[in-house]
């Protein structure tokens, strides 16, 4: 029995990435207005011509250091792997979850109650859902010693600039898109709606690392920004924010309630990285590989 849903399993996954790469070559091959590539493209153009206008830090280069290693990753992470898997993860998620709940005798309720709610409720559920769970994970990488050595990809950015965003390690996908697309998936929501909420949270999470200042007023309770998120960038943290501070990806408010947030001044030219950043590889394939060589033999 096991061997034989390892083999369905195994060929939906593979079928998927057929249909995946199908998908892939429309997306390039025909702008339209659901295309998530093009939507980044237009994004980080806008987000560029904002920090070009309005500098925050006006000395910063407008190619910064690693702009190109930056402009890489964010083609390289979004274009490759973003999406992948979640029809099926999603729907194998939720087909199982029925199949348990009905053998206890119960109906997925939670799915058919949001099933039958306005679209635009759903969206902004599937929002803060999908951000919540977020905000769990990335704490996560920074608790976790073997996951951290992945997303230190993330923290060796030195000059902060929208492209930063996406320089991450392919590793944190499968770790973010695993635990996200399950629950997901177990409430129902589809990739058409997924796809929509992720691009809203591209733009926040270019915004939030680009070059300019953005003064929220008290909405910086709950929108992330600039000069919360250079924080959780930043070198030499006070002994109790040593495992991270300001975990939020589109939403501040999560490390207002679990108190994760720190913002003692604007933070502008607050130096970035981590300990030990001069020995991290500068170039994308020692980045890749650095997290598989384990933390020792990395350090040494
Ligand atoms: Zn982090
Ligand atoms: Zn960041």
């Amino acid at each position: 029995m096991l061997i034989l849903l390892a083999t369905v399993s195994l060929k939906a996954l593979i079928d998927e990435q057929y249909a995946y790469a199908e998908y892939l070559w429309n997306e390039l091959t025909q702008p339209h207005f659901h295309n998530y590539l093009y939507w980044l493209i237009g994004i980080s153009a806008f987000v560029f011509c904002l920090e070009m206008i309005l500098p925050w830090r006006k000395n910063q280069k407008t190619f910064r250091k690693d702009f190109w290693l930056d402009f890489f990753y964010m083609f390289f992470n979004i274009f490759i792997f973003q999406l992948i898997g979640y029809k099926l993860v999603a729907s194998l998620s939720q087909a199982y979850f029925n199949d348990f709940m009905a053998m206890a005798g119960l109906e997925n309720l939670l799915s058919n109650r949001l099933v039958a709610l306005p679209v635009i409720v759903q969206l902004l559920l599937l929002f803060l859902f999908r951000d919540f769970i977020q905000w769990w994970i990335h704490r996560l990488l920074h608790k976790s010693d073997f996951l951290w050595e992945f997303h230190k990809v993330h923290h060796s950015v030195k000059e902060m600039g929208f492209a930063a965003h996406l320089r991450f390690h392919w590793m944190e996908t499968i770790v973010y898109n695993t635990l996200q697309f399950i629950p997901l998936g177990i409430l129902g929501f589809t990739l058409e709606q997924y796809i929509g909420i992720y691009i809203i949270s591209i733009l926040i999470g270019h915004l939030n690392h680009a070059n300019i200042r953005l003064p929220l007023g008290p909405f910086k309770y709950v929108l992330n920004n600039p000069q919360m998120h250079i924080w959780h960038h930043t070198k030499g943290l006070p002994n109790q924010f040593q495992k991270g501070c300001n975990f939020g990806l589109s939403l501040s408010c999560w490390d207002y309630i679990f108190k994760t947030a720190y913002i003692p001044e604007e933070g502008r030219d607050n130096k970035l990285g981590f300990k030990g950043l001069e020995d991290f590889p500068k170039a994308f394939f020692g980045q890749i590989v650095y997290g598989f060589l384990g933390k020792k033999k990395a350090d040494q």
